[in-house]
């Protein structure tokens, strides 16, 4: 197994040698590569078209990727030339995952090569339960996506923050001060924590390629579906970091790869 990590941060700082050490260690063998789109897309101006038109601008409608307006594909082009930041705008995920599969080359494809694509971008999947957008840490599959800024706002906060935050009202200085308060419980940008949550995450892909399963229900397995940060915090940082049902099924796996 292969794992190719790309780097789509667009400066956020992401130790990516130390992500790769990391899943080394695992047993893959391990490539970091630049950015997706500048590595593989013909031509930007393409990529930045294609991210405009998977913007979802109503959670509760799934994205029918229409023409996109003329801004926003400027907006677009000025966030991949690095001119701007990637900020506040929602992508539809399963959109761009499949935009960047049909950018890879055929001879990328393999069950033995995981391309691991870790974004600033917000992204979210459209659930046809409840019929609306949920924000993604992660979206699995091929390529694997793993957001830095879902990290952050996918999984839900303490409670406790939420209401604290309804009483102080629309206050940047205030809301700062609150989350200095809840400090280790939860994660924010620039967190020193990140890299060993994306570790975790990574984790999860390289399960879903292995084995076909990513989610554990064990809370202090790295696999562990968080839906709330401190379970998240929880999860990832617990020792031993796997329950041992999946450290066994690694173990084997590295094992039989000598
Ligand atoms: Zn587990």
């Amino acid at each position: 197994m292969k794992i190719f990590i790309y780097d789509e941060q667009g400066g956020e700082a992401v130790n990516f040698q130390e992500l790769a050490h990391y899943l080394k260690e695992k047993g893959a063998r391990v490539e970091v590569r630049g950015g997706f789109f500048s590595r593989f897309a013909h031509s930007l101006d393409d990529v930045a078209k294609s991210l405009a038109g998977m913007r979802i601008f109503d959670p509760t409608r799934k994205i029918a990727q229409e023409e996109p307006l003329y801004g926003e594909v400027k907006y677009e082009q000025r966030v991949l030339s690095s001119k701007a930041k990637a900020g506040g705008v929602l992508y539809d995920g399963i959109a761009l995952q499949s935009y960047m599969r049909s950018l890879l080359p055929r001879q990328e494809v393999s069950l033995e090569k995981l391309h691991l694509v870790i974004t600033s971008r917000m992204i979210a999947t459209f659930d046809e339960g409840d019929r609306r957008y949920h924000l993604r840490a992660i979206v699995l599959g091929y390529p694997a996506i793993i957001s830095t800024s879902g990290i952050v706002e996918a999984p839900a906060k303490p409670r406790e923050f939420y209401l604290q935050r309804r009483l102080l009202g629309e206050d940047p200085l205030a809301e700062a001060q609150l989350k200095q308060k809840f400090g280790q419980k939860i994660l924010d940008y620039g967190d020193v924590r990140m890299g060993d949550v994306i570790k975790g995450y990574a984790l999860q892909a390289l399960f879903y390629q292995l084995f076909g399963e990513a989610f554990c229900e064990d809370k202090r397995c790295r696999l562990y579906n968080a839906h709330w940060q401190e379970e998240l915090i929880e999860a990832q940082f617990s020792q031993p970091e796997l329950c041992p049902r999946h450290e066994s099924m690694l173990k084997q796996w590295k094992e039989k790869r000598r």
